[in-house]
């Protein structure tokens, strides 16, 4: 076993802390990874706080991992040590379904096992990214190329494969009028695919202070999601919406921004339902669809178009210790556009 320094939550109401706990050394087919950096997402304030139900703890949260490898099991063919490598928000699936075989292992039918708030085939609670070292199974963990700065490249395991897929998924091409709804974490990798994939992007906010930054993200339109003018400016004028909000909203409100066989998708995982009433569907034959992380092979496939074209998240590195104060501030729609924790500071 390895001893394991992280931050951990204690209950849905306790600020995360220092946590001390041993990983398991890696199986013939694991890899083991120094942690380097890991992203925040809002899906960890989500679990963390117990906002969807059916948390467990302690939790140490984390699912936009990268690191370097530190040891391989015998029979490990795709790293070697030294190498980078990073796991996003899974570390096993059943293998043996319909959509593992696909490369779907998000939507297992088993259902995939989670880099934390989850447990292992053997019934270990898996624990996340805020940690200085995880075991993985080689088959679900991701190379990364050394041609971008680490931190920035930390949150493509999330929010970048997340944006990414259902663009790709709805084939998002040159000329279709995309929107992005919610500019944070998410959103902001969102605007960057879409503006990439040849898409006249618009991004709609509730941040007036957001409209230069969107702009400099490569959108070529900015709405206030306040201005009721605007809004009713951009009624039926959107292909696709990809809406990325994490708080309660009204989903009709934007529904009606879709022209004829419009597409909102829903990445945004708000704690309560939205109402969707019939009317703003079948006015212009409209569709609402969800969509859920990425397979590993779209993730490396992301990872790979990333590094290519140049395309990273814009972050703001911080310190472990500084995370409760980072987890405030993205709840209040304060981040530009994604807190990296440098896991160096967990060593100290
Ligand atoms: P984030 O960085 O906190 O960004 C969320 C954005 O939503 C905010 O920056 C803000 O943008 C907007 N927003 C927040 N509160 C709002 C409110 N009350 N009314 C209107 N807009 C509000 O979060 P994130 O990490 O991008 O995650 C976004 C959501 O996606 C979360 O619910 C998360 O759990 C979910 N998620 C889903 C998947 C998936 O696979 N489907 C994967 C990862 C995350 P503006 O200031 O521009 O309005
Ligand atoms: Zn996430
Ligand atoms: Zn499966």
């Amino acid at each position: 076993m390895s001893a394991t320094k992280a931050y951990a939550a204690q209950s849905a109401t306790t600020p995360l802390a220092p946590f001390d706990f041993s990983r398991r050394e890696p199986g013939v087919h694991d890899v083991q990874i120094e942690i380097l950096y890991c992203g925040v997402c809002h899906s960890d304030i989500h679990q963390v706080r117990n906002e969807w139900g059916g948390s467990t703890y302690p939790m140490v949260p984390g699912h936009e991992i990268v690191g370097r490898i530190t040891k391989v099991g015998d029979h490990v063919k795709k790293f070697k040590v030294g190498d980078l490598a990073g796991v996003g928000c899974f570390v096993d699936s059943c293998r043996v379904c319909d959509n593992c075989k696909e490369g779907l292992e998000q939507y297992c039918e088993t259902g995939m096992v989670g880099t934390y708030n989850s447990n292992e085939k053997d019934g270990t609670a898996t624990q996340g990214g805020y940690s200085t070292l995880i075991v993985v199974d080689e088959q679900y963990t991701l190379k990364i190329s050394d041609k971008l700065p680490l931190e920035r490249v930390a949150p493509l395991l999330c929010a970048g494969i997340t944006t990414y897929s259902p663009l790709k998924h709805v084939g998002v091409k040159k000329g279709d009028r995309v929107a992005v709804l919610g500019l944070g974490g998410l959103g902001h990798m969102a605007v960057k695919f879409a503006v990439s994939f040849g898409a006249e992007v618009t991004m709609l906010s509730s941040s007036p202070s957001k409209k230069a930054d969107a702009e400099k993200l490569g959108a070529h339109h900015f709405a206030l999601t306040s201005d009721k003018e605007t809004m009713k400016g951009l009624q039926n004028h959107f292909d696709v919406i990809l809406n990325t909000v994490s708080a309660q909203h009204d989903y009709s409100v934007y529904l009606d921004l879709l022209r004829t066989n419009g597409t909102m998708i829903v990445v945004g995982v708000p704690p309560s339902p939205s109402q969707v009433p019939a009317f703003s569907l079948i006015a212009k034959r409209r569709s609402i669809i969800g969509s859920l992380i990425g397979g590993i092979k779209e993730t490396q496939e992301m990872l790979d178009y990333c590094a290519e074209y140049n395309i990273s998240s814009e972050v703001e590195v911080i310190p472990i210790q500084q995370i409760n104060e980072a987890y405030e501030r993205m709840i209040k729609g304060d981040v530009r556009y994604r807190f990296v924790i440098d896991i160096a500071s967990l060593k100290k």
